[in-house]
């Protein structure tokens, strides 16, 4: 049997049902594992899919989290890459087959296999996995990454899913000094792209539902603000984006958006709608303009996306709450009213 270390967690029993404190057991600290006491857990909207069992059977009882940031307790034998008392995050993976060509090239997020999800997961040897809403989690050295000094830990807990999920489309297709890119919606997502475009030198837009957010919008890096609900937007905005990274997982009028795209430009969809969606295609070849999707980033990716946030003072907007207010945060969430990620203060649990 191995040797198991019992930590104190918020958990939901099943699906929907409120948090309530609990303990789970985490393995032993293996020769190539790191222990970590967590510091902070962002909430991030598919944790709430996932809790309410939105997304498919899921496994209960469930301690979400994959926006893990905290400080190094423990390290394996054979541990090279961390020490203890180093400031570390962990993200929406904790394993991979590192043997694909995905794995290989370091793009562990696209693993053939199936990569180990943080929590509502299963290690490959069988084990739930359990995420960041605890006190404590042991995880594989190579899926754990440095925090560099100059990122508060709280601020720095929603960069390793919502930081990592906008910079590797933003890197991907090139933002950059002379770009325009449009963001779409303004929410945890939004909010990081607007920061992390305007970083790398793009000219940022940001197209919202309405205008309530539009001074934040600026103040964090737009150079413009757009209400999709205003008809003259998309006349104003016709053929002027290189870049389009949608956060939004709602139905959407693809054709009005894709119209906005410059002559070979790309919309990226990170958000997730519910339903299928569908468009002309007339909206794509009258520009030679791209569809596509894009998730998270790999490991090495991850690390470089924290140090470009690191040297350019980016953290995420954040609002620290207790334990005891996560079944009210959910509702925050899904309202779309929180400005711009929750964080739990896992001293509180
Ligand atoms: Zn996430
Ligand atoms: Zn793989």
């Amino acid at each position: 049997m191995p040797v198991t270390t019992t930590v104190p967690v918020i958990q939901t029993p099943s699906a929907g049902a409120p948090f309530e404190r609990s303990t789970v057991e985490l393995r032993d600290v293996g020769p190539n594992d790191v222990q970590i006491d967590i510091a902070f857990a962002g909430i991030c909207h598919s944790d709430i899919h996932q809790a309410r069992e939105e997304w498919g059977k899921a496994i209960f009882p469930m301690v979400p989290g994959h926006e893990i940031a905290g400080v190094v307790t423990q390290v394996g034998s054979d541990v090279s890459k961390h020490e203890v008392g180093d400031r570390v995050g962990i993200g929406c993976f904790v394993d991979s087959c590192r043997e694909c060509e995905n794995c290989l090239a370091g793009e562990q997020q696209f693993c053939v296999k199936g990569n180990v999800p943080t929590y509502n997961g299963r290690q490959y040897t069988g084990e739930e996995t359990y995420g960041g809403y605890a006190k404590q989690i042991v995880a594989d050295e190579n899926y754990v990454l440095s925090i560099p000094e100059g990122i508060a830990l709280d601020e720095a807990a929603p960069l390793l899913c919502a930081g990592i999920t906008t910079y590797s489309p933003l890197k991907h297709w090139g933002a950059g000094p002379g770009k325009k890119v449009a963001v779409v919606g303004m929410g945890g997502l939004g909010h990081m792209a607007v920061k992390i475009a305007h970083a790398m030198g793009a000219e940022v837009t940001v197209i919202s539902q309405t205008l309530s957010k539009q001074e934040d919008g600026l103040k964090l890096g737009a150079d413009h603000y757009y209400a999709s609900s205003d008809p003259e937007t998309f006349k104003a905005l016709r053929s002027s984006f290189d870049l389009i990274i949608n956060t939004i997982s709602a139905d959407m009028d693809i054709d009005a958006y894709a119209r906005t795209l410059r002559l070979n430009g790309t919309m990226v969809f990170v958000g997730l709608p519910e339903n299928p969606q569908s468009f002309s295609a007339g909206s794509l070849i009258g520009g030679r303009r791209s569809l596509a999707g894009s998730n998270i980033g790999g490991i090495p990716e991850t690390q470089e996306m924290l140090d470009f946030c690191a040297e350019h003072q980016i953290g995420a907007e954040i609002e620290t709450i207790s334990a005891d207010d996560v079944d009210d945060a959910y509702e925050r969430v899904v309202a779309s009213k929180v400005r711009y990620r929750f964080v739990i203060d896992t001293a509180t649990i």
